[in-house]
């Protein structure tokens, strides 16, 4: 996505190339498991409300799948890219790795903008994307779920038009799904939860008290309002968001020193993630740059919106007093800007480790679906700390005995995991 002069599939695949030369991986499971393995590229005709006709182009990335189905969100962006694609279904074969559930890796996207879509016209975009893939995606096949600009609405309309073209019901074909019809309690915590969960055992290893740390986020979506609140129970004080003002066409970041209210906040912030910035004012907080949540003297920065956040460019503007960087969104982080952050001594929790509790409840959503009985929140939200906090406990474990970094050690797992699988199978 973005008209960055990074490309995200490039800083994938460098990622990947680095950790398998160190695993000494032979050429044919390197040339597997560096590129997806099948890609779906197909046009979405629209009749639109004013009679007119658009044609949407949509994508669905099937990165890997020898762990299990193919899983991964369908993302609405008007700059969405097809390398943007590529490097989110690989990360999600990571992802599905590291914390070990039974499932590979896949993308999707359709380039469009909805908010100068209406809701009719988004349904027919959503089915249109389905009778275009019906083939090619199912419950054990590629399961697809929310992303960037898509919600549970969106999903119900996808699993509707599927089951019509079957002519069955599947609830498990898709996950992200409205409470009630087949979704699970917890889900839409679980991403922004998963990411806290991670960063209280990372506090712990680093001999710092959570009461006692301030923290900056990009980014005010579905990651990062559930990021907050959490934080915020837990005695971490936020004191700077930024997103984007889609009027505008910018971002703004909104500070507060003496620390942000969840609630007051989420007052004031419209569907998308954009915090109305004349209340904002009116309620004392400070209205500033977009990117000025990036110099803020805080403990702990959580990249939460986009790709590509943290670069060669800007990370020198990071302030000497932080100590974690919390990768919530997927590559924020460029790879050489990552060099400077280590070298700073930042201890930085990669993306597919730190947001993967999404994934995780999305896993919880399937298994509840094939049971046809769902469980109580506290149940679905205790299970999936228990799976992150052992997650992240494996991959620290690592980085300790063998001197890697986090990002590194996560990807050594994930990646031995993954080949192990392509092997057993007799693919390579
Ligand atoms: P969202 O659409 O709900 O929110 C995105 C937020 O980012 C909004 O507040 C938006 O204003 C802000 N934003 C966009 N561009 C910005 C910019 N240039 N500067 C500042 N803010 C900007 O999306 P989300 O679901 O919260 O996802 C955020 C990130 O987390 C993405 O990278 C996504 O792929 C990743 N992620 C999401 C999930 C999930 O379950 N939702 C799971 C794993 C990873």
């Amino acid at each position: 996505m973005s008209n960055s002069p990074y490309n995200p599939f490039e800083t994938a695949q460098a990622q990947f190339d680095k950790v398998a030369a160190q695993l000494g991986l032979d050429d044919a499971t390197r040339e597997l498991l560096r590129q997806p393995m099948r890609e779906y590229h197909f046009l979405i005709p629209v009749r639109m409300d004013d009679g007119s006709y658009k044609v949407f182009k949509g994508f669905r990335v099937q990165h890997n799948d020898a762990r299990g189905p193919a899983k991964g969100g369908i993302r609405f962006h008007p700059l969405e890219t097809i390398d943007t694609i590529r490097a989110l279904s690989m990360w999600m074969t990571w992802k599905c790795s590291v914390v070990d559930i039974p499932l590979g890796g896949g993308k999707g996207g359709v380039i469009c903008d909805p908010h100068s879509l209406s809701e009719r016209e988004q349904e027919q975009i959503c089915r249109g994307y389905i009778r275009q893939l019906a083939k090619n995606v199912g419950p054990l096949s590629d399961v697809p779920a929310p992303d960037v600009m898509t919600n549970a609405k969106h999903m119900l309309w996808m699993l509707d038009e599927y089951e019509a073209i079957h002519g069955a019901k599947y609830p498990g074909f898709i996950t992200g799904k409205p409470v009630g019809m087949g979704g699970s309690l917890g889900r839409t915590e679980a991403t922004g939860f998963g990411v806290i969960y991670v960063l209280r055992e990372a506090l712990k290893n680093l001999g710092i008290d959570i009461t006692k740390t301030t923290a900056s986020f990009q980014g005010f979506g579905n990651v990062a309002q559930y990021a907050v609140k959490l934080y915020t129970q837990l005695g971490g004080k936020v004191i700077a968001i930024s997103c984007w003002d889609n009027n505008d066409k910018k971002a703004y970041t909104f500070r507060r020193k003496s620390g942000m209210s969840i609630d007051e906040l989420l007052g004031i912030t419209d569907r998308f993630g954009t915090i109305d910035k004349e209340k904002a004012a009116d309620l004392g907080y400070e209205v500033l740059p977009g990117e000025a949540w990036i110099e803020q003297d805080v403990d702990i920065m959580v990249p939460a919106a986009l790709e590509n956040q943290i670069t060669i460019d800007n990370v020198n503007r990071i302030s000497s007093q932080v100590k974690v960087v919390l990768e919530a969104a997927n590559g924020p982080t460029t790879n050489d800007a990552d060099k400077v952050l280590i070298d700073k001594g930042i201890f930085v929790i990669p993306d597919f480790l730190a947001n993967a509790g999404g994934v995780t409840c999305s896993y919880f959503e399937q298994v509840q679906c094939n049971m046809n009985y769902y469980w109580e929140k506290d149940e679905v939200l205790a299970k999936l700390d228990t799976k992150m906090t052992s997650a992240y406990r494996a991959v620290y474990e690592l980085a300790q005995s063998r001197n890697l970094t986090m990002r590194d050690a996560a990807y050594v797992i994930a990646i031995s995991r993954v080949a192990q699988a392509v092997k057993s199978r007799g693919w390579v």
